[in-house]
């Protein structure tokens, strides 16, 4: 079954994009007035459709698809996708609006910092401008007494944006919160460059102010105990910038940096050999999250003239 129900109105719907299986999810409220959570890639849209399907979702009642940001595994399909929906219109940060309405530089950005994955998750097709509701604070009113508020969350991207659902109380942090492994109960930074480690702490603050009961992870799944889950990925992300800052400083280089996190991240050592053989969480989890705590470094420690 693709589609799961994971609480009140709310549905998660496994995208398996490329074949892979925990990887990516979108996520459906159920209200008079439905609305969906990320897109996912332009590769999986079908996967996303098949899932509406499944729930009984009639295209035209959707009413907005929300993107936490415009990254092509979270926004990339959906241009995509609202040649499906013919009244829904997308919610996403006003940074990430020109990249929906011409995908172009997104599609070549991608191809240089993810290489072949980019090709898993397939070139984005541009969104209409006259669909696209550009938001970074306020709320969707969903009917039924649902509501959909929208928090503004940089640090990952700076145009990250997080949605709190209040019919279950949880929150959608894109990728503000990292990556959920449920298979193991674990979470570990999404940090590639240009990571903002300073907005990324604000972010999670903001979040965590919150209270929010659940998080929806993008990368993957719904997890429990959100407050200390956010707190965690805090420290988790302090104690990366410390050995990237120190390995830095004594011109460690970025195998030496790595290896460094994994041993003394016990969530990394945990998840280490996981991921080393995963084909895209080699690339994007052990390199682009590393070398993002590596050029926050590098700057600090330019600024700092030491
Ligand atoms: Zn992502």
């Amino acid at each position: 079954m693709r589609t799961k129900e994971i609480g009140k109105n709310l549905f998660l719907i496994e995208l398996e994009t490329g074949g892979f299986k925990n990887l990516i999810c979108s996520y459906v409220i159920k209200a008079a007035k439905t609305i969906l959570v990320e897109s996912g890639p332009t590769s999986s849209v079908p996967n996303l459709i098949s899932g509406l399907n499944d729930l009984n979702i009639r295209f035209e009642d959707v009413e907005y698809v929300a993107l936490t940001h415009v990254h092509l595994d979270h926004g990339g399909g959906a241009g995509t996708l609202l040649k499906f929906l013919p009244n829904a219109k997308v919610l996403v940060h006003p940074r990430g609006m020109p990249h929906l309405i011409n995908p172009e530089r997104l599609w070549l950005s991608a191809q240089s910092v993810l290489g072949d994955v980019s090709e898993i998750f397939g070139k984005p097709e541009p969104v209409p401008k006259e669909r696209i509701i550009p938001v970074t604070e306020g709320s969707f009113d969903l009917d039924d007494g649902a509501r959909l508020t929208v928090i503004e969350t940089p640090g990952h991207a700076s145009h990250n944006l997080s949605f709190l659902e209040s019919l279950n109380g949880g929150a959608f942090p894109g990728d503000a919160a990292g990556t959920y492994f449920p298979e193991f109960d674990l979470v570990m930074p999404t940090t590639p460059p240009p990571f903002y480690l300073d907005a990324e702490l604000a972010s999670l603050d903001k979040l965590i102010s919150l209270k929010p009961t659940f998080l929806y992870y993008s990368h993957f799944g719904k997890a429990s105990n959100g407050v200390q889950r956010l707190k965690d990925y805090k420290a988790q992300l302090q104690l990366w910038a410390k050995i990237a800052e120190e390995g830095v400083r004594k011109n460690q280089s970025f195998e030496e940096i790595r290896d460094r996190i994994i041993a003394e991240d016990t969530v990394m050592s945990q998840l280490a050999d996981y991921l080393k053989t995963h084909r895209i969480y080699s690339k994007t989890a052990l390199g682009n999250s590393v070398q993002g705590f590596i050029d926050y470094a590098k700057q600090i420690h330019a600024y700092k003239g030491s």
